[in-house]
């Protein structure tokens, strides 16, 4: 049998531990997946509040590793816990930089000190990697966060043997969210001064992390085929698509999977009924549940419900939503909406209550229990992003039969296929410009087949039946890293 492949997964956030969005489900569970694919995973990530507080057993090791920064040598304390049996995870604790109530900014603005923070960290990577004898055959690291590690490993540790064989993998989970700091803070990094430079870590007068990373790692991926091409336009790249292009031919797409231990109507524990493809009849009791929990007349049963649970930010398409309120309330429908985010968008929807207080059901909040009932009992699920890099919920929606209605950008075009009711294909309904018209249209579609319920049944059946598990994600990953350790051996 082959040596298993050691990888390490430097990552600024992970389930259970500490979660802002998406990349912490991935960092959560690939490695898992991983595992039985012979790779030989650990995980290192910050010791924050969020962590210390998190109730989960973690362990103080009792001992703590130096990290350069600027002209300085800090301490790190290190702490230990594991994702599974054989998964260890890492921290690095500093509380003067990561005891703190959020991970990255406050209400108010990003933390000021964010350079500091994530150098620190990234540096304390590699140190922590020799202080637990890991040395790896490969560094999968995501966002800016971690973004400086190919850099370090093409520069001060070129010469290391603890790194001498050490491939690189860096995933983008959404280029929007990039580093950028004031030139000055480049003397942080310690990395050296030719680095500086518009082919390196500079941008326009700026050092910029995320592009560390897309310069220097050997394979560079993001979280769909669709979203990997549309960030090298200016559309979509915020400025970094000519870097991008550049590097193309080592740019990946690789879906994120979606866990189904927690995401399945089968055994799923928030429901009030649970269903599957064989017996559909707890979707209908769902949907009943679902209106009496936001206080919405029975008779709504009747007509299709519309579901949405969101980051209310200017991504997700709530500007395309807003133009076409009062037509979309013209119909005989219901609408329910989970979500927190920007204040402009809290006040529009809490008019939408005042207003249609019979047909919309609105939920201020961050609720995981409801985001579950939302899945279930709603008919469509509305998702008219601007960019989606790769999207969650789309595939929830799918599992739990609830037909998404999507615009086809990132993983929502890669994993919504629309509806041809002449060959029965198809799992949603999609829109390709950006545009309140086309987004009203494709609900409309929708809602002439719910009509329909030889059309329906099948558009139910395509969509339960769409299968994003893990597994696959995982050998997509393999295959990259092989690739990446091919790249770094010089082979390719
Ligand atoms: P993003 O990472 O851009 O926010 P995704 O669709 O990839 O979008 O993932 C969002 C995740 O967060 C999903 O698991 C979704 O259910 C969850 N979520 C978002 N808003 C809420 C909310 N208000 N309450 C509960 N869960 C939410």
């Amino acid at each position: 049998m082959d040596k298993p492949l050691k990888i390490l997964f430097a990552t600024p956030e992970a389930v259970p531990f500490a979660k802002t969005g998406g990349l912490a489900d991935v960092a959560g569970a690939l490695p898992k997946y991983l595992q039985p694919l012979g790779c030989e995973v650990v995980l290192i990530m910050p010791y924050y509040r969020m962590v210390k507080r998190s109730g989960l057993p973690i362990q103080y090791l009792g001992e703590e590793i130096e990290v350069p920064l600027r002209e300085e040598t800090l301490r790190a304390e290190v702490y230990q816990s594991q994702l599974e049996p054989n998964i260890m995870v890492y921290f690095i604790g500093r509380d003067e930089f990561f005891d703190r109530e959020y991970l990255y900014s406050t209400p108010k603005g990003d933390y000021f000190d964010n350079a500091e923070r994530f150098v620190f960290f990234t540096r304390a990577v590699l140190h922590l990697a020799r202080h637990i004898g890991f040395s790896p055959d490969l560094i999968h690291h995501h966002e800016w966060q971690t973004g400086l590690i190919p850099a370090y490993l093409k520069s001060i540790y070129e010469n290391d043997p603890f790194f001498a064989h050490t491939a690189t993998v860096f995933t983008i989970h959404n280029i929007a969210y990039q580093g950028l700091f004031k030139k000055e803070k480049f003397s942080l990094t310690g990395l050296p001064s030719e680095m500086y430079n518009p082919e390196g870590v500079e941008f326009w007068e700026r050092i910029n992390l995320m592009k560390a990373g897309i310069v220097y790692a050997d394979v560079i991926n993001t979280v769909s085929q669709k979203y990997s091409e549309e960030i090298q336009s200016p559309e979509y790249g915020y400025g970094l698509e000519g870097i991008l292009r550049k590097r193309n031919a080592d740019l990946y797409g690789i879906l994120n999977g979606v866990d189904y231990q927690e995401w399945d109507p089968a055994h799923d524990s928030h429901l009030i009924a649970r269903y599957d493809l064989r017996d559909l009849s707890g979707k209908q009791e769902c949907k009943r549940d679902l209106l009496k929990e936001f206080g919405l007349p029975a008779a709504l049963e009747k007509v299709p419900l519309l579901g949405m649970i969101s980051r209310l930010a200017d991504q997700k398409g709530f500007d395309l939503l807003a133009e076409i309120l009062d037509q979309l309330f013209s119909f005989d429908l219901g609408f329910v909406l989970l979500g927190t985010g920007e204040q402009k968008y809290h006040d529009l929807f809490q008019q939408v209550a005042q207003k249609y207080p019979q047909k919309a059901g609105i939920r201020i909040a961050y609720d995981d229990r409801l985001a579950h009932k939302i899945e279930a009992g709603a008919d469509l699920f509305l998702m008219p992003s601007k960019y989606e890099p790769c999207g969650l919920n789309q595939i929830y929606s799918l599992k739990y039969g609830t037909i998404p209605v999507v615009r086809a950008t990132g993983g929502l075009d890669d994993t919504i296929t629309h509806y041809d009711p002449s060959k029965g294909t198809g799992n949603g309904f999609k829109f390709a410009r950006y545009d309140a018209k086309e987004f009203l249209n494709q609900i409309k579609t929708a809602i002439i087949f719910y009509a329909q319920p030889e059309h329906w049944t099948k558009l139910v059946r395509n969509a339960m039946n769409s299968d994003f598990s893990w597994h696959r994600s995982a050998e997509a990953y393999l295959q990259l890293y092989r690739r990446a350790i091919e790249k770094r051996k010089g082979s390719i």
